[in-house]
């Protein structure tokens, strides 16, 4: 017997014959002998159109209320998932956010959960041998008002809640099968992994592998929830991420990622002197930019050259704070290319390993790509290339990581 949270994103959850087929999910664990709590995403394409009427109303809406609007689509699957469940004989009770309470800071639009009251959830799954159903997304803050904790939010609430009730698994259930070594849309090649590390699997949704919530993995590593991710629509096994120590078989690189999500900015000789760089990236900062990739050059005439990346999304707020502050700075000019797509290989076998990078540019050099900004970290290599090469890059490399299916 164990004790599971089991969570379903939107497509699972996407109308009543799908709700259906998860309450048979769930019901086949609750007959296998588990303690189980449910976690729902509201039915596909709702919170989009939630948020697109706000949007519609009021570009410029207060987040109180944005919350209030948005956290009803996770209100109705909840209900209705209690109802189906019931429906079938399986003992289950809704909640939503504030019921529990999950308790989050006040940051509306993209809370933090800070506590879940998990004791009463337990004492009915032991009891009374009830499901409970929760609401993905929303939680209660401390002006009494729901909240909730941005796009994708479900996965964190779901492996919160896997900590907050001791849960031995926080199972995933979406429309892929799992996490793969890269996206199957592009490798037709691709593999399913069986494991993958928290930290592989923290780079690899950060860069780009849109399967969990970037939040929910960093919450799993550190609270050691043992998170596994499959189809509601198969029958396999999905990928388990788990701690590094129970993975064997350490894979030089485990996945290839990349985002086309990034511009490129480069501003073109600046005085090379200290506080530079500050001057610089602290109002891109104060701006909320996230500058990811930086590369600065020696200076020979007393200036250099910097380039880095942004969201392309803040392109133009980032050209802005620039220009804002020229004169100051001193520097000649600003370029900007929206033209550039990252590409990432991650692995955790790269710490004890040399070579990946330089496998890396030599495959990218023998297709004629050309590299215009590099960066690293200790399980990670990132290249930015021209926008129309990232097809070509991501099949090249992973081929030459040997990630190829048979
Ligand atoms: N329904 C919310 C969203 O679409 C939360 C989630 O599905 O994880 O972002
Ligand atoms: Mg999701």
């Amino acid at each position: 017997m164990a004790r599971i949270v089991m969570k379903f994103g939107g497509t699972s959850v996407a109308d009543p014959e799908r709700i259906r087929n998860v309450a048979a999910r769930v019901k086949r664990e609750v007959d296998a002998g588990n303690e189980v709590a449910v976690v729902v995403s509201a039915m596909a394409g709702v919170t989009n159109q939630l948020v697109a009427w706000c949007q519609e109303l009021s570009p410029l809406h207060d987040a109180r209320e944005y919350d209030a609007v948005v956290a009803t689509g996770e209100q109705v699957t909840s209900g209705l998932l209690a109802i189906a469940l019931q429906h079938i004989g399986i003992e289950a009770r809704s909640w939503q956010g504030w019921q529990i309470p999950i308790r989050t800071d006040g940051a509306h639009g993209k809370a933090r959960i800070d506590t879940i009251e998990g004791a009463e959830l337990i004492r009915r799954m032991r009891e009374l041998r009830q499901v409970a159903v929760v609401t993905g997304f929303q939680g209660l803050g401390p002006d009494h008002r729901v909240t909730t904790l941005g796009r994708g939010g479900s996965d964190t609430s779901a492996v919160a809640l896997a900590a907050a009730l001791a849960a031995d698994r926080c199972d995933i259930y979406t429309d892929v099968e799992g996490v793969f070594t890269t996206d199957p849309r592009i490798v037709a090649k691709a593999r399913k992994l069986d494991k993958i590390t928290y930290e592989e699997m923290l780079e690899l949704a950060s860069v780009g592998a849109k399967v969990l919530q970037t939040r929910s993995v960093e919450l799993a590593m550190k609270e050691k929830v043992r998170v596994q991710v499959l189809s509601s629509f198969a029958e396999a096994p999905g990928t388990l991420v788990v701690d590094e120590d129970e993975i064997v078989e350490k894979a030089l690189v485990a996945g290839i990622a990349y985002s086309r999500d990034e511009a490129k900015i480069t501003i073109r000789r600046v005085p090379d002197r200290p506080g530079i760089a500050a001057a610089i990236f602290g109002p891109l900062a104060s701006a909320a930019i996230n500058v990811d990739m930086i590369v600065q050059n020696v200076a020979a005439d007393g200036t250099t050259d910097m380039t880095f990346t942004v969201p392309k999304a803040d392109l133009p707020r980032a050209e802005a704070t620039l220009a804002g502050i020229k004169e100051a700075i001193g520097y000649a000019e600003i370029t900007a290319d929206r033209d550039v797509a990252k590409v990432s290989v991650v692995g955790v076998g790269m710490r004890s390993h040399a070579g990946v990078a330089s496998t890396m540019f030599r495959t990218l050099a023998e297709k004629g790509i050309n590299i215009q900004v590099i960066s690293t970290s200790e399980i990670k290599v990132s290249v930015l290339i021209g926008a129309e090469y990232i097809e070509l890059a991501v099949r090249a490399l992973h081929t030459a990581y040997g990630l190829d299916a048979a």
